[in-house]
């Protein structure tokens, strides 16, 4: 390239979360998603997985100080207009993460990723406290899946006005609006519908529902677009709605990659 003037810098978004080396989900999808909707995008890396289309074989937390450095790193020279958190790990982590977020004023997106689609545990169950406490207050929206909401809250959830109840249960811990995924109710003979509320407005996402298995990296794509719409301007509702169509193109172009479950496609 010649030189000449520079280029607006476009929104910057930061996800705080854990590597997938398989690359469908986690740090990989969000940095993905964040380059196909036009910000740039940047990382704190919580834990590293060792991770395929079989599931996660290993997982490494960072040290406290490691997550703070990067954090500080980027948010005090760079900047961030929102910032997303996935794969938090341990009680530790999440305390640390939730008195960063209260240090910048940017919307934060929490998604309380607790157990991944294999199963297994991406969160220690002694940091489930932590996460209501600490996390959720933090929050400007938090998007827990069905099974994240009864961790968190204990509600087992069977129809839509039990997504409301859900909604309910979460915004109590302190976050300005609860999207509650209805998506393994409709793997149940339900829709595919979300509910997002901060206890006054309610908006249903409704979308078709694709039969394809290949959803590795939906919760950690939606989030994290969420996030890149609230970094350019939108309000929580219009940037849920947005997040909610690609992540649904996603899902439709998601393909079969290795002997298990493949990734969304971030470029479809
Ligand atoms: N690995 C990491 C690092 C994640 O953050 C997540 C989800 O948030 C997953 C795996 C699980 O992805 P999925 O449940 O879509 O397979």
């Amino acid at each position: 390239a010649t030189s000449g003037p520079a280029a607006p810098a476009p929104p910057r978004v930061l996800t705080v979360a854990g590597s997938d080396s398989g690359g469908g989900a986690g740090i990989q999808a969000d940095l993905k998603t964040m380059l196909a909707l036009g910000v740039h995008g940047m990382s704190v890396v919580t834990a590293v997985t060792a991770q395929n289309s079989t599931g996660v074989h290993g997982a490494w937390e960072l040290p406290e100080a490691a997550v703070r450095a990067q954090y500080r790193a980027v948010v005090d020279d760079i900047g961030v207009q929102a910032v997303k958190t996935g794969m938090l790990a341990s009680a530790t982590l999440v305390e640390t993460v939730a008195e960063l977020l209260a240090t910048t004023a940017a919307p934060a997106v929490v998604d309380p990723v607790g157990v991944s689609k294999h199963g297994d545990a991406l969160l220690a169950a002694t940091a489930l406290d932590a996460v209501r406490t600490r996390l959720l207050p933090a929050a400007t929206v938090v998007t827990p899946n069905l099974d994240e909401v009864a961790q968190l809250t204990g509600l087992t959830v069977e129809n839509e006005d039990g997504m409301r109840r859900a909604a309910g249960a979460i915004l109590a811990y302190g976050p300005r609006w609860a999207l509650v995924k209805g998506g393994h109710l409709a793997a149940h003979g339900g829709r595919a519908a979300d509910l997002l509320t901060d206890g006054t407005e309610e908006h249903w996402l409704r979308a078709p529902r694709y039969g394809n298995r290949h959803t590795h990296g939906t919760g950690c794509t939606l989030a994290s677009a969420l996030a890149c719409g609230l970094a350019q301007g939108l309000t929580v509702p219009d940037a849920a709605r947005a997040a909610k169509a690609y992540v649904t193109g996603a899902i439709a172009a998601g393909f079969a990659l290795g002997a298990g479950i493949g990734p969304v496609d971030h470029g479809w």
